[in-house]
């Protein structure tokens, strides 16, 4: 499709989604939402509740969002925009679609590295509210665990013809291979995808859970995931789910040296917001416990505020009990602007 072709479908999808014109007599945020969860229903429900402000909502996919906001430019009525990712998040900034914010609220709660860097005056461009970890999963009856408990293990030649993975140009790919490049340099990181091209069992294709599903079949032995997408699994209604999670291990690669890769669900007000109090007060309110706990658990991710923790059941199955887990602590903010970079290693390589 082309991109204009793209934009004209996403516009009409998302003109579709939207829920209705903003009375001005009513106290109102406007909000892009690129999660669609059950829980969110409580999360936006209980903000209108104790701040009275109401919320209308544009579901899209990120891309989608991205797009009509650069369509829209300064006529825009978004407010808040809620992406998943450091790499979109960091796009987003680097289009000039965020408006950076002081809050002490925010800079209190959420930690330095889930957050963008301030710009020259001190504002943040974007928040991070939850976090998920990029790990790896293995077939139990023919891996072992300590030959995939790093990330650099997925390109050991003992793994050749093993690995399934999505596509490298994906977000979620970008930014674990922009992690990378933080941790090992560029040579070593070119080498590593370089391996991985090699350890395939098939050229890239579907996404995350069609990956963990490759391995359940015995398609391949090796892959990566973020880690909600077996939570899912583990937590699913359907038993033909949980036989697929109960066949795979999984692993927190690099517990032993930098850490398992993390990522963000993450939050900004948008530039041309004509009600940045409102916006900021939904993004100090995602701080809350209880708004953390929706946000994160509706979607078996791991609350970021200070002082939350969760009880997710899912989770503390897939660490061992403990619910916790190192991960790295490199700022995601850095992995996001080393995608260009990334890309031209993938296409050298021909990482597809
Ligand atoms: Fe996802």
């Amino acid at each position: 499709m082309s991109s204009t072709r793209l934009l004209a479908a996403t516009l009409s999808l998302a003109a579709a989604l939207f829920t209705g014109p903003v009375h001005a007599d009513e106290p109102a945020i406007n909000l892009y939402s690129a999660r669609h969860y059950a829980s969110d229903e409580q999360l936006y429900s209980d903000f209108t509740k104790t701040t009275g402000i109401k919320i209308n909502r544009v579901d899209a996919d990120d891309a989608g969002i991205i797009a009509r906001l650069k369509a829209e430019g300064s006529a825009s009525p978004a407010d808040v925009i809620l992406l998943v990712d450091a790499a979109r998040l960091w796009r987003g900034e680097h289009d000039g679609l965020f408006l950076p914010i002081r809050s002490k609220v925010l800079e209190e709660a959420i930690p330095t590295q889930l957050r963008a860097h301030p710009d020259a005056d001190g504002g943040i461009p974007w928040f991070g509210f939850s976090t998920r970890a990029r790990v790896i999963v293995y077939d139990k009856m023919r891996v072992k665990r300590e030959d995939v408990d790093t990330y650099e293990e997925l390109a050991d030649p003992k793994n050749k013809g093993k690995l399934c993975i999505r596509s490298g140009s994906h977000p979620y790919n970008l930014s674990l291979f922009g992690a990378m490049l933080e941790h090992m340099g560029p040579e070593k990181t070119e080498a590593w995808l370089k391996g991985m091209v090699d350890n395939m069992a098939r050229s890239p294709k579907g996404g995350d859970t069609d990956q963990i599903k490759a391995v359940a079949t015995g398609e391949c032995q090796i892959a990566v995931t973020n880690s909600y997408y077996l939570a899912r699994l583990i937590r699913s209604s359907k038993p033909e789910d949980r036989q697929v999670a109960e066949k795979v291990g999984v692993v927190f690669p690099n517990q032993s040296s930098w850490g398992t890769h993390v990522n963000i669900g993450g939050a900004a007000v948008a530039r041309h917001s004509k009600n940045v109090e409102g916006a900021i007060k939904f993004l100090e309110y995602l701080a809350s416990p209880t708004a953390q706990n929706y946000f994160a658990n509706g979607n078996n991710e791991w609350p970021v505020a200070k002082g939350v923790t969760s009880d997710n059941p899912a989770l503390k199955a897939m660490t061992g009990g403990s619910g916790e887990f190192k991960a790295e602590t490199i700022p995601v903010a850095s992995v996001g602007p080393h995608q260009v970079q990334v890309q031209q290693m993938l296409d050298r390589v021909g990482f597809k």
